[in-house]
Order: C-alpha cells, then sequence, then structure tokens
C-alpha cells in the first residue's frame, strides 16, 4: 500500500499516506550529536559481537530503573533493530516443527520470522470485542508439548492494545504451569503508552528465567533508521545469539550505537513530549472518527495506529468498488479518498484497517474527513 501510494503521489494525486510504522518526528538532537561526535573520534572500526560495553550497561541501567529488571550487561547483546534480534532468538531457539504461539492480530514479521527458522506458527485470535486482546483461557488451550515459545506483543502493532497489569497477571499465571515455554516479550512501544503502566512478563519473578525481552530504540526515540535494537534474556540464549551474530553481521554500526547510548543516558523529555504528540493526535482520530457508522474502533492505549473493524461495509459498493475483505477496503479508500491505510489481512485480522497517526494534525483530519465521505458513498 505505501508504494502503491507513493505511485500515485507521483503522478500528481494528493495522498494522505497513514501506512507508516515509525514515528514522523527527527531524531532529537542531543542523540544526533553522540552520532556525530563518533563519527569525529573516528569510531570507525569493528564493534564488538554483543554491543559497546557502555551501550549494555546503559541499556543494563535502563532495565532496572524503568522496569525494575535486574540484568548483567552479558546477558544483553545489541543487534540492528528489534527485527534483528527477534529473527536472531527465533534462529537460535525453535527447531524444525516447534509451534510458536502468536497473538493476532500480529506485527507481519513474526510469522515469517518464525517459519523462516522452520517453526509453526500457532495462531490465537483476538477481535475488537476483547480491545484485540487474548484471554487467559485462550492462551492455555494453545499450549502443547511441542510449544517452545510465544511471541507476545504490548504496546501493539497493529491494534496499540496495552495489556493491562490485571490481564497480564492472569497470562502469567498460565505460562508459569507450563515451564517448556519461552516468553518474548517485544516492547518496542513501551515508551508510547498513554495509560502509564507498562508491565512485561520478566518483571514476573517466576518467568525471568524463561523471558527474552525485546527493545530498541526505534519508535521512542524515533530511530528506526539508526537500527539499533536489543535482547536482555537468559545467559545460554545471549551467547547464543551472540555467536550467531558473530558470524551474520560481527556486530552493530560503531556509530549507532554510540548514539544510542545518549538516547539511554540523556535527557528523556523527548521521549515525553513524542508521547504526549502522540495521545493528542490519538484524541484528534478518535474524535475524527466517533460519528462514523461502521466503523468500529477499540480505543488504543498506545503505539500510534487505531485499527477499526470495518466488517459492516462487507457486501457494500460504489459504483465498481465493492468491498469484501480488508484489501477492497484499503484499496477503495487509497482509491476514493487518496488516503493511504494497511489491510487488516497483513496482521491476521481480515475485519479490520490499520491507519497509522504518526502524522501531522492537520493531516490526520484532512484525512478522516476524507474517509468519512467514501465511506459515506458505499451502499
Ligand atoms: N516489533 C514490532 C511490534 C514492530 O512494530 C516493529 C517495527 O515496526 C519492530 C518490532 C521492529 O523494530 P525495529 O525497527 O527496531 O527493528
Amino acid at each position: 500500500m505505501n508504494q502503491k501510494s507513493r505511485e500515485l503521489k507521483e503522478s500528481g494525486v494528493d495522498v494522505i499516506n497513514l501506512t507508516l510504522g515509525e514515528p514522523d518526528f527527527n531524531t532529537p538532537e542531543h542523540i544526533k550529536a553522540a552520532g556525530v561526535k563518533a563519527i569525529n573520534d573516528n569510531l570507525s572500526h569493528y564493534p564488538p559481537v554483543a554491543g559497546f560495553p557502555e551501550l549494555k550497561k546503559a541499556i543494563a541501567e535502563k532495565l532496572y530503573a524503568d522496569n525494575g529488571l535486574k540484568f548483567a550487561p552479558e546477558q544483553i547483546v545489541v543487534s540492528a533493530g528489534a527485527k534483528h534480534s527477534l529473527a536472531n532468538v527465533l534462529q537460535c531457539i525453535v527447531n524444525d516443527g516447534d509451534e510458536v504461539i502468536i497473538p493476532a492480530p500480529y506485527w507481519v514479521s513474526y510469522i515469517e520470522l518464525v517459519k523462516l527458522a522452520e517453526g509453526t506458527p500457532v495462531i490465537v485470535e483476538a477481535g475488537v470485542d476483547t480491545k484485540f486482546k487474548i484471554t487467559a483461557e485462550q492462551l492455555e488451550a494453545s499450549i502443547t508439548p511441542k510449544t517452545k515459545a510465544i511471541l507476545f506483543n504490548s504496546p501493539s502493532n497493529p491494534t496499540g492494545s496495552v495489556y493491562s497489569l490485571e490481564e497480564m497477571e492472569a497470562l502469567a499465571a498460565v505460562l508459569e504451569k507450563y515451564p517448556h515455554v519461552l516468553i518474548i516479550s517485544d516492547e518496542i512501544y513501551e515508551k508510547i503508552n498513554f495509560v502509564g503502566q507498562h508491565v512485561g512478563f520478566a518483571e514476573f519473578d517466576k518467568l525471568k528465567e524463561r523471558t527474552i525481552v525485546i527493545n530498541g530504540v526505534s519508535k521512542g526515540y524515533a530511530m528506526t533508521g539508526w537500527r539499533i535494537g536489543y535482547i536482555a534474556a537468559p545467559l545460554a540464549i545471549a551467547k547464543a545469539v551472540t555467536k550467531l551474530q558473530g558470524q551474520y553481521t560481527s556486530g552493530v554500526c560503531a556509530i549507532a550505537q554510540a548514539a544510542s547510548v545518549q538516547a539511554f543516558v540523556g535527557d528523556q523529555q523527548c521521549v515525553e513530549d513524542m508521547r504526549v504528540a502522540f495521545n493528542r493526535r490519538r484524541d484528534l482520530v478518535l474524535d475524527s472518527v466517533k460519528d462514523i457508522p461502521g466503523f468500529n474502533v477499540a480505543i488504543p492505549d498506545g503505539a500510534f495506529y487505531i485499527f477499526p473493524d470495518i466488517s459492516a461495509y462487507f457486501g457494500k459498493r460504489n459504483g465498481a468498488h465493492a468491498i469484501n475483505s480488508s484489501m477492497d477496503m484499503s484499496l477503495y479508500l487509497l482509491e476514493k479518498a487518496h488516503v493511504a491505510s494497511v489491510p487488516g489481512s497483513a496482521f491476521g485480522s481480515e475485519n479490520c484497517v490499520r491507519f497509522s497517526y504518526a502524522a501531522a494534525d492537520d493531516l490526520l483530519v484532512e484525512a478522516f474527513k476524507r474517509v468519512k465521505s467514501a465511506l459515506a458513498e458505499l451502499k
């Protein structure tokens, strides 16, 4: 959809692109300055495979300060983005035919990364009625002797859902009963949370020994292009990931690592300013869509997406445009409203469409005005 929207834009159409999965802010100045300094200081040699000690120390301190988690620097491995961290972990832990539980809607890459590791994704579906969150009963029913891990994401892409402490406790109580299941906890949207309480599985004492925390600087610090992510994991897993990474990449860009140290140890006001901006935009979008019939939104508590269930439009049409799937809806909105979205089918959720609100306020208002009129024409 991103590419289609770019093509339309190049042909002169005024397309508003709400497909992007990254903050529209620039990287904060003090972080950029640390990158420039690293270049001038000739930080141009191979880095240690698992990351510079300064960065691992800064991450360990962050995990303790923000999450109350004690990890030794040897348990931390820095990779080229959280996606690379996830890929490394899955390659190390998943053997042929192992099952990996993935709650749906899920981030697109989860399924493919599990398949690349020759694992079998086991999808557990949640809909708009439960704010796209799975229940403890669903989780328990999906666990088998072949389950290797659960791949869990809160705050979530694409739904913006955030599991509460009580919901996490219920899931943790199930996981405690199955010690053969590893927990991969993707917390990349941790800093973009509008309810104020981030809970990860590693914070449960009985689960910490088998939880791999995945995080990075991409979303919270507006640093997607720097490509820095990390794991904090049981030592054996950190060692295996380091071994693998040593063969694949010899570690991660030294300049980006130096900038990321500043992200963690520097002033955190920039993170809060961006969070507040995303919160304001979320409210603006919710206000713009509140009276659109058949646009069923679960209020997102984090990240920067809304994920309305638009299945009420299935079976309707406007001239040549018939709506029978999320792809039909995304194409219709692109062609009729000139607003680009991502069909829910990409995230395992055929009834929904994802709009990113990492865009300027005036564009968001205009986009949803157009969406509303295009939807009104479907009969
Ligand atoms: N996990 C989720 C849920 C994401 O949405 C993304 C990026 O969109 C990532 C991980 C990857 O983050 P990174 O850019 O650090 O590789």
